[in-house]
């Protein structure tokens, strides 16, 4: 029997209100079971809150303030109360807010298919252009009247862009190993399908019929493909030096750490595209007729493709990138890893995160291109002339990018990588890199092993400044609210920050401090405009505070800011298991305000256990 979208509302519940990743692998696989296999890839793009992967520009471009404008609108003229600007702040979410609204609404209750959901969805994407606003409230308000509440719940926090369900991609892997052979001991490998493809629905569909021995071919088959982006490879963060040559043996790769965009450089021709079959790309309505979704204009062979480490398509965004990676010749095809970076080229030297992110804009890329030019500083090769290299040694990729790629001028260049085999040498390249070039650090890299995809251990270690003042790595948290401050910042409108981890846990936001400390009045300012649209009048939903850290203003967790500190600290016994696992920070400061890493890379309460035990071992 075909499970019902309202069936797969009631799961998503059960999945919220579980916190074990065990018992959400069993209701996942549990559910799943009983799908067809086009119903399991749609529902892998649904829990991720998505019609298709990140790479597909497939966004539902509706705020949570559209959606209570249009039932306010509604209700108005039903003469029904409009109350559902106070429900959504009373109860923190937009789901739930709507849910209880329709309850009161009239309507004419249908059973809906996922499929039927699913291609109403892709209606409200498709949807663009003057009035689209409007033409999109009325197909939701024509869903909402004619569902259950659930479903209204479910289907307003997707199309709002706030589902979060907290049911990650590697919980997902596990539910289709238990599928294929009931236990978790494919995950490994679907883990590895996954960080080549970057595609869920794709691994999905990769099920085939459950048969054991199919699947295993169909994964074992996969290799990485140009025009699609990979998930880039993580680092790990040590506490010492020392721990670097310890953990990596006799010798290491050490390169220098920039702070930019990681950037994923595709180039290949059109005749190289392997047809995958993808059901996103029956849905896909091209927005240029002259434009296809991998590539340039339809009469290019040859196609440069970027992506940032979420996976967007910011090929627009660098075009200098673009046309030096299609002007190298005697390559037909590759794929490059960087971090890009506004570059000074009379003083061939980079320019700020703050001045590398005003590149990453849609609009006028030609007039901010002269002002703020980019450079690429490339650090792996992974697809060479339709070769999949990443199975290969880091150090033999890194030579014959060196090889092939090796030029001084241009927006492509090579980054440097010295082999070491002493502390001392690795300590004197990271002081240079740091004291005399303005670096944040190293990235240090074993020589053997190949490049697994969306992985983080201990092959790939970063060394930041940060380890000499205080902790061994910064902290990434969320912002979950602030303070109005005294005196002179009061009249700048806040005095301290209120940031958050992740719980992975218990799937929350967890406050672990306040930052006041190295903003300046303008960024002050500038922040509590930024802010301001994001504001609610309770705690927000999943985000947990504390009474000594209570804010005056709760915001929306959004904006990400990086922080330094002089150390971790830890209520050992008293909070251990409480908000945050006790966790806190000495002395914060901000070092960067609106990190683009979006909140599945925020530092979890693991990490910032791990960074305090390398800080106190
Ligand atoms: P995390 O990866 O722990 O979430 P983060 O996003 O704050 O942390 P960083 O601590 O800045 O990342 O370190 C990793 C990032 O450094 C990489 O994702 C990449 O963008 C960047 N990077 C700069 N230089 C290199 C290099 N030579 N090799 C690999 N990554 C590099």
């Amino acid at each position: 029997m075909k499970k019902t979208f309202k069936e797969l509302c009631e799961l998503f519940g059960d999945v919220e209100d579980t916190r074990s990743r065990l018992d959400m692998t069993s209701l996942m696989s549990g559910f799943l079971g009983q799908c067809s296999l086009y119903d399991i890839q749609i529902i892998s793009y649904l829990i991720q809150g998505r019609v298709a992967p990140m790479f597909v520009n497939s966004e539902f471009n509706y705020s949570e303030k559209s959606m209570i404008n249009l039932i306010e609108g509604y209700s108005k003229s039903n003469q029904s109360r409009g109350e559902i600007s106070k429900l959504r702040e009373e109860l923190g979410d937009i789901g739930d807010a709507v849910s209880q609204m329709s309850e009161g609404l009239k309507k004419k209750v249908q059973k809906r298919s996922i499929s039927d959901v699913y291609e109403l969805l892709w209606d409200i994407v498709n949807t663009t252009g003057s009035g689209s606003v409007g033409r999109k409230g009325n197909m939701i308000m024509d869903f909402i009247l004619t569902s259950s509440e659930i479903e209204a719940k479910y289907f307003s926090r997707i199309v709002c862009g706030s589902l979060r369900l907290g049911l990650h991609s590697k919980t997902m892997m596990d539910v289709f190993s238990y599928m294929v052979i009931k236990d978790k001991s494919l995950s490994e490998e679907f883990n590895r399908v996954y960080g080549i493809s970057a595609d869920i629905g794709y691994v999905a569909s990769l099920l085939d019929s459950f048969e054991e021995n199919k699947v295993k071919k169909n994964i074992s088959n996969l290799t990485v493909t140009p025009g699609f982006p990979i998930l880039a490879r993580l680092v790990e963060r040590v506490g010492s030096f020392k721990e670097v040559l310890k953990r990596l043996g006799g010798e290491i790769l050490v390169q220098p750490k920039f702070d930019g965009l990681r950037l994923q450089i595709h180039k290949f021709k059109k005749e190289d595209l392997l047809n995958r079959e993808v059901i996103w790309q029956k849905f896909l309505v091209e927005k240029n007729d002259e434009v296809s979704l991998f590539g340039g204009s339809k009469e290019e062979n040859v196609i440069v493709k970027l992506f940032t480490r979420n996976l967007e398509d910011v090929t627009d965004m660098f075009p200098e990138v673009v046309e030096e990676a299609r002007s190298i010749e005697g390559i037909n095809s590759f794929i490059l890893d960087s971090e890009v970076l506004g570059w000074d080229y009379t003083k061939d030297t980079f320019l700020s995160y703050q001045k590398t992110m005003q590149r990453k804009r849609k609009y006028d890329v030609d007039t901010i291109k002269e002002n703020i030019p980019v450079r690429a500083m490339i650090f792996d090769l992974l697809y060479l002339n339709g070769k999949d290299l990443t199975t290969m040694d880091t150090v033999k990729r890194i030579e014959r990018m060196e090889k092939l790629f090796g030029r001084e001028e241009g927006s492509i260049k090579v980054a440097q990588t010295v082999r070491v085999k002493k502390t001392k040498e690795l300590k004197e390249i990271f002081d240079d890199y740091v004291n005399n070039k303005g670096l944040e650090g190293v990235i240090v890299k074993q020589l053997v092993g190949g490049y697994k995809a969306g992985a983080r251990n201990y092959e790939w270690i970063k060394l930041k400044k940060s380890m000499e003042s205080g902790l061994v790595d910064t902290v990434d948290c969320v912002v979950v609210g602030y303070n109005y401050g005294s005196g002179r910042r009061a009249q700048l409108g806040m005095g301290a920050l209120l940031g958050a981890i992740y719980n992975e846990e218990n799937n929350t936001y967890d406050a672990i401090c306040k930052i006041g400390t190295g903003i300046s009045d303008e960024l002050f300012k500038k922040i509590h405009q930024v802010l301001k649209p994001f504001i609610v009048s309770s705690i927000p939903k999943n985000v947990v505070v504390n009474d000594l850290l209570k804010p005056d203003v709760w915001v929306v967790p959004k904006f990400i800011i990086t922080v330094d500190a002089d150390e971790v600290t830890r209520d050992i016994g008293k909070d251990e298991n409480g908000v945050g696992n006790g966790l806190s920070l000495r002395f914060p400061r901000l070092v960067e305000w609106d990190r683009d890493t979006g909140l599945e890379s925020i530092t979890t309460v693991r990490d910032l256990i791990t960074i305090f035990e390398l800080n106190h071992s």
